[in-house]
């Protein structure tokens, strides 16, 4: 393997390492989810640090022996200092950082886009933050199989009637009809259903740019989070903050 590399990468957490140094994890577009050790970034100006949730090109240098990659320095693309400015914001990030941590597969660039666009609405104060969760998750969902549309029951294939109340079946964890599901508190209704089902065939942007009332926003996301436990299978720990 090449001892220097460049890489185009985010920094999905940060950890600190002992009293001078942390060690970054970042999503990176050539070499996934990997650990790099930023030597001198908590005590010294000059080291080369990087922030989470900053995207930019990373310098790294790959020490065979040990297996260690060093950070040597990082060229900007973009800071998303605009997320560290409210809490929420930082709490959204975070979860979208740990599904990513929880979830991840190869196909790289699809969830580097994907994270890369949610932080950037995030920065934006016209969007309501519910939103860019229930997409985030939705995505990422999808990406994983689950889901293809909300049309039909996946386990009997039965389409849903257009006023159909859906709810969910524990066993392919997956939304479905009433006689297949066997889990009591997933209900999803129509419109919600509808909502779900029509961001699954247009862009994150378009899909940001339907209406919705932030009381419904909100019950979206409780059920998409809830969805996503369900996938991995254990609970998220940037939820713990959240309640
Ligand atoms: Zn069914």
């Amino acid at each position: 393997m090449e001892r220097n590399i460049i890489t185009q990468a985010i920094v999905l957490h940060s950890r600190r390492d002992g009293v001078n140094n942390n060690n970054l994890t970042i999503l990176s577009l050539d070499l996934g989810i990997i650990t790099v050790r930023a030597f001198g970034s908590k005590t010294s100006k000059k080291a080369p640090k990087a922030f989470r949730f900053q995207e930019g090109q990373f310098f790294i240098y790959f020490n065979p022996t040990n297996k260690q990659y060093i950070l040597k320095d990082v060229n900007l693309i973009s800071s998303h200092d605009l997320i560290s400015t409210e809490f929420s914001k930082i709490l959204s990030a975070s979860l979208m950082s740990e599904i990513i941590l929880k979830t991840y597969n190869d196909n790289l660039a699809f969830t580097y886009n994907l994270f890369t666009k949610c932080l950037d609405l995030l920065e934006d104060n016209s969007i309501n933050e519910d939103i860019i969760i229930i997409q985030f998750i939705l995505r990422i969902i999808k990406d994983h199989g689950f889901i293809e549309d909300l049309l039909h029951c996946p386990s009997c294939d039965k389409i849903y009637t257009n006023d159909e109340i859906i709810y969910f079946s524990d066993s392919l964890t997956v939304p479905s009809c009433k006689n297949c599901s066997n889990s009591s508190n997933m209900v999803l209704p129509p419109k919600a259903r509808k909502y779900l089902n029509l961001s699954l065939s247009v862009s994150v942007e378009e899909a940001i740019a339907i209406k919705l009332f932030d009381s419904t926003a909100s019950r979206i996301k409780a059920y998409v989070i809830k969805w996503m436990i369900k996938i991995i299978g254990h609970p998220l720990k940037s939820l713990n903050i959240y309640n």
